[in-house]
């Protein structure tokens, strides 16, 4: 029988709860599901793509049947080579609706055999962004209610990091 594979991917700069909700619930659904975190940003990212993995993989290390890759180039090419029939996105809002729609309809010109599907946000994620938590952290606020707690001191010790570099 055919695996149902699926992809969740992001920057994950860093991964939220948020994040983590919507791959769970993925992990319900598929029989499969590969985190793919993008390489190439358009924004410089504030960890490296390693960090950004292994903070993944800590957050996610009690689900068995994931994946977690980093991955550069078009997502409709390498769905198509990993046999994913789907594009797993969260949507927080209507916000986020018009570029996913767009995205989602160009990934399918791209690859037709490639759908996405959305789940909706978690009412207590609708807020919740990397950037958000990078905001908080740099001003010394406390991020421990928007990621995983196994990862959270390490989170928050490179951001107030970064920001003591920037600030010299
Ligand atoms: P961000 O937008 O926080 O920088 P990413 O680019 O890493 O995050 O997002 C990857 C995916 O996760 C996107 O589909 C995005 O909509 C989803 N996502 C991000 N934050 C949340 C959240 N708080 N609730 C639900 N989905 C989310």
């Amino acid at each position: 029988m055919d695996t149902n594979t699926v992809i969740c991917p992001g920057s994950f700069d860093p991964v939220t709860l948020g994040h983590i909700d919507i791959i769970k619930r993925a992990t319900k659904m598929f029989d499969k599901v590969i985190v793919a975190v993008l390489v190439n940003m358009s924004k410089t990212p504030s960890f490296t793509i390693d960090e950004r993995i292994a903070f993944l993989e800590e957050a996610l290390s009690d689900v068995d049947n994931i994946e977690i890759v980093g991955f550069s180039g078009l997502l409709a090419d390498y769905a198509k080579e990993r046999g994913a029939k789907a594009v797993v996105k969260g949507l927080r809002a209507m916000s986020d609706f018009e570029y996913e729609f767009q995205m989602a309809l160009t990934n399918k010109k791209l690859n037709p055999d490639l759908d996405t599907v959305f789940l909706t946000s978690d009412s207590q994620y609708m807020y919740l962004s990397s950037s958000m938590v990078k905001q908080v952290a740099s001003l010394g606020g406390d991020i421990s209610f928007f990621v995983p707690a196994c990862i959270h001191a390490k989170v928050y010790e490179r951001l107030k990091n970064n920001s003591n570099q920037k600030g010299k």
